[in-house]
């Protein structure tokens, strides 16, 4: 610390006029990236200090990584909106925020009707010195055993709950989007009397497979 410097206070909230936007601890923003070409960076606020007459406002944050910043790089089970919060804190001026945006759970992301540019999800916490993750192990699903990428489409199969990439069961996604039932494989012979069951009692009678969501 240098002596004398000029006390510090924490807002509450700081304006950010140059997009029109407050923002507030606990907020999600986009700041500008260190080089033009690259991706903004996401952060979530911690605290928001300024000096003493209100000035030179700066923003202690916590980052969100993508997964192409991570040390194991992008995988094929990450999102294309997905981001891992990080253990690196970092203080930046309040004038890097270029906008705000939502840092959803895995599961409220997966149940969002539409995906705008600003959604983001994170499912995972990332120690940026190791690249390990928390929770370090996931459910996995389809025959391939890759954990689920809410990017991807998927079926559900009646018999045994597990999801299915189209292309892994030999099928387009365009199959998979008219099928009225599917069992997988295993489940295939035993479901198929099952399925003469049902329809007796006409339970699934109307009701398309259910499939994950295609999402950008
Ligand atoms: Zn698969
Ligand atoms: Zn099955």
């Amino acid at each position: 610390m240098v002596k004398g410097k000029a006390p510090k206070k924490t807002l509450d909230s700081y304006a950010v006029k140059h997009i029109n936007k407050i923002v507030k601890a606990g907020d999600c923003v986009l700041m500008r990236p260190a080089e033009q070409s690259k991706p903004q960076y996401v952060a979530r606020i911690e605290r928001i200090e300024a000096d003493a007459r209100g000035g030179n406002v700066k923003v202690h944050v916590r980052w969100y990584y993508r997964p192409e910043e991570s040390i194991g790089g992008r995988r094929q089970f990450h999102g294309s909106k997905e981001l891992f919060l990080s253990d690196h804190y970092d203080v930046q001026s309040a004038d890097t925020i270029e906008g705000k945006c939502t840092v959803h759970t895995f599961k409220s992301y997966t149940k969002l009707d539409a995906v705008g540019n600003d959604d983001y999800f994170c499912r995972f916490e990332y120690n940026s010195a190791t690249g390990a993750f928390n929770p370090d192990r996931v459910a996995v699903y389809c025959k391939c055993e890759m954990p689920y990428n809410p990017d991807d489409l998927m079926v559900q199969c009646e018999g045994c709950s597990d999801w299915f990439h189209p292309a892994c069961i030999e099928m387009t996604a365009e199959e998979a989007k008219t099928l009225d039932h599917f069992f997988c494989e295993s489940c295939s012979s035993e479901g198929q009397k099952k399925l003469q069951n049902s329809h007796a009692a006409s339970r699934h009678s109307d009701t398309k497979v259910d499939t994950k969501r295609l999402r950008r």
